[in-house]
């Protein structure tokens, strides 16, 4: 009994066993190979002996050896026994080896899938359970030795869901593809609640669908989130179409007294002709002014009021929107001097109207805010942006202090009097809902005496 080593018992053996042959001795006290170390065959008891080695992957990595304590003649059929045996044990180590490998492999994603707050679960070809893990396990208050080996139906799912799921299970091994779904779930305390899953194929080597692995997330919490969002969403927006339409109204219904004034007061200038005295002939001249004035207010505020009416959105040539705002500016243009250069532009999703009123109002500005010392000279570009087209519409103009960049695009924000320059202050109120009309937002950039940009951000087509 003890340890030894091969060397012990002669090079000629250590040689054989890694030349993959067998090692015989018939009698080791007049074998000329073991003169040399005859004393460990002694010790061991060890007269005839049969020693065959095994060979994986082309190295020598283990031997097994029958011997006995008085000299034999070994037969061919001996040492075939031995090599067998040999082999078997070294098959049924592996084996064991891999199973206890496999064990824990299957402890570590047992692990790993059991802390996770989503039920993950893998199916066989028959829809039958192999594994849940403990969030799902939990959640059907199941053993795992209750659950696994159990399909839907025999886990006592409503039948209607059972059939469901076990059609989406034969979906994914036919169409080798993913399944998504939702579906409420009435778990056994009684509470309903809203499930997403996702069935996905397990491919075996052979590239067939060898089972079915899942997951389930709970998304009750998502769902009634998204639905507060919808509800908030459209009482925002019924809101804002009421606000809408009262801005309407009243500005409509304030154009037909205002008219009535103007022409009262274009009769009684008419009427009273001569008779009336400079002073009043001023008086009257400075109401018919105001008239004029609240007139174009209101219509910009309808205008304001009416963006949201747009027509059904469609694919928009921006250079021949561009052209068209340049040609209405066509008079303003002229009287200013201007030059107005257009790059080239893309086409967009949305509403032609409107983006004509945007480029108008932008044009209009960069015309009229013009600096006294230079010929006023507006740039229009495109360049891409990450979610849609961004529209720079630069001048050499005065330019907007940095304090005030943000209360322009606010209704009847203005930063200069009637005047210094005509406006109602409504303008870039249009540009700023037009912009958001279309995914979109509007930016400037600008240095006081420098020149102003604005910037458009055109959103993209809804997919
Ligand atoms: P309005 O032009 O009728 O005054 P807007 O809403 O179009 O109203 O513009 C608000 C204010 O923003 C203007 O009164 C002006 O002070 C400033 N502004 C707009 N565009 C420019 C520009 N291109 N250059 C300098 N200032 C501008």
């Amino acid at each position: 009994m003890g340890r030894y080593r091969f060397a012990q018992f002669g090079d000629e053996c250590l040689r054989l066993m890694r030349a993959d042959e067998p090692y015989v001795v018939e009698d080791s006290e007049t074998d000329p190979r073991v003169a040399e170390v005859r004393e460990s065959y002694r010790q061991t008891l060890i007269r005839s002996v049969i020693c065959v080695p095994l060979h994986k992957s082309g190295r020598f990595v283990a031997a097994m050896a029958v011997h006995c304590v008085a000299p034999r003649r070994w037969t061919g059929a001996e040492a075939r026994i031995v090599q067998r045996v040999a082999d078997r044990c070294w098959e049924s180590i592996e084996r064991a080896r891999i199973a206890r490998e496999l064990r824990q492999q299957y402890r570590t994603f047992d692990t790993a899938l059991s802390h996770t707050p989503d039920s993950t679960y893998i199916f066989d070809r028959d829809g039958r359970f192999r594994y849940m893990n403990q969030a799902l396990l939990t959640l059907l208050r199941l053993s795992f030795a209750e659950a696994v080996g159990k399909n839907f139906h025999e886990l006592g799912y409503p039948p209607e869901l059972a059939t469901r799921l076990h059609a989406h299970i034969q979906q994914v091994i036919a169409s080798r593809g993913q399944v998504r779904d939702v579906t409420p779930f009435t778990g056994p305390d009684g509470t309903t609640r809203h499930y997403e899953y996702i069935f996905v194929p397990v491919f075996a080597e052979d590239g067939s669908v060898e089972a079915v692995a899942g997951s389930t997330r709970d998304i009750t919490e998502r769902m009634r989130g998204e639905a507060e969002l919808r509800e908030a969403n459209a009482k925002l927006s019924r809101t804002n179409r009421e606000l809408e339409q009262y801005a309407y109204i009243t500005s409509h219904d304030l154009q037909e007294p205002l008219r009535m004034v103007g022409n009262y007061m274009e009769l009684i200038e008419r009427r009273a002709g001569k008779e009336l005295s400079e002073p009043m002939r001023r008086y009257i001249g400075r109401a018919r002014e105001a008239t004029v004035r609240m007139q174009s207010l209101i219509r910009d505020l309808l205008a304001f009021a009416r963006v949201g009416e747009h027509g059904p959105f469609a694919e928009v040539d921006l250079g021949a929107v561009v052209a068209q705002a340049v040609e209405n500016l066509q008079a303003a243009i002229a009287q200013a001097g201007a030059t107005v250069t257009v790059g080239p532009l893309p086409k967009v999703w949305g509403g032609e109207m409107i983006l004509v009123l945007l480029f108008q109002n932008l044009i209009g500005n960069a015309i009229k805010f013009r600096s006294p010392e230079r010929t006023p000279a507006v740039r229009i570009d495109a360049a891409r942006g990450d979610d849609g087209w961004i529209i720079a519409v630069r001048d050499n103009g005065i330019g907007i202090p940095a304090a005030h960049q943000q209360r322009i695009f606010e209704v009847f924000q203005r930063l200069h009097s009637q005047s210094e320059y005509e406006g109602t202050g409504i303008g870039l109120a249009i540009c700023r809902k037009i912009a958001e009309q279309h995914r979109g937002r509007i930016l400037v950039e600008s240095i006081e005496g420098g020149g102003s940009t604005f910037s458009i951000v055109i959103g993209d087509a809804p997919a």
